[in-house]
């Protein structure tokens, strides 16, 4: 929802779902992990009434500790923590799962995939961030399409179930190939929101041929 218009939040969320998306990703940023501000769980609260869909969270934040609660209080069905935001990440997770929350572990591109590794047998979904976390609109990093193919080969090591999230510069310019590299859910942005009477054609063209719901 990050490229969406902040001014009507809870009316952009009701079109992404009559659009045919599958979870809504709400990026929850402080302005000290990432230099953005967005929003935090008294908005997450007020959005619920908007969708039934999945929320996705992905918390963007110093100290992620105090917010858990919150978030899963205000609708949360899954939170993402990022690697390089917490000394205490084992704890993160347990507190997440604890409240029977899924739980995902974000990566920044300069991140080396293998650090998810002492993570993965609690992890549902690992995020593989196709741009530095921030802001909207940027450019897909290409690399990440490797990343993702590594990422892929190391959960196939773990006898687990897990999603690999994409989040970043997503399009049907790299969808088909993010796909192909065993991405499992694509967070999509600006690609959906730049036109606004096409999105549902836009989901249908990232998913492609690919049978991903
Ligand atoms: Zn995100």
């Amino acid at each position: 929802m990050l490229a969406s218009d902040f001014s009507k939040l809870g009316s952009e969320i009701t079109e992404v779902t009559k659009a045919g998306a599958d979870w809504i990703h709400l990026d929850v940023m402080d302005g000290q992990f990432v230099p953005n501000l967005t929003f935090g769980p008294p908005v997450i609260a007020s959005l619920r009434k908007y969708s039934n869909l999945h929320f996705d969270i992905h918390l963007m934040t110093k100290n992620p500790d105090d917010l858990i609660s919150p978030l899963i209080d205000a609708g949360a069905d899954s939170i993402t923590l990022h690697l390089e935001a917490s000394t205490n990440l084992q704890d993160v997770i347990s507190e997440v799962i604890s409240h029977g929350c899924k739980v995902g572990v974000a990566i920044n591109p300069a991140t080396h995939e293998e650090e998810i590794l002492p993570f993965l047998p609690e992890l549902d979904l690992v995020l593989v961030m196709s741009v530095v976390p921030g802001y909207g609109g940027q450019s897909f990093i290409p690399d990440s399409i490797d990343k993702v193919k590594r990422v892929s080969r190391i959960i196939d090591g773990v006898n687990k179930d897990i999603e690999i999230q994409v989040d970043g510069g997503v399009s049907t310019e790299n969808s088909q190939a993010l796909i192909e590299a065993g991405a499992t859910v694509l967070v999509a942005g600006s690609f959906l929101f730049s036109d606004k009477d096409e999105m549902s054609n836009s989901i249908l063209g990232l998913r492609g041929n690919s049978g991903l719901v």
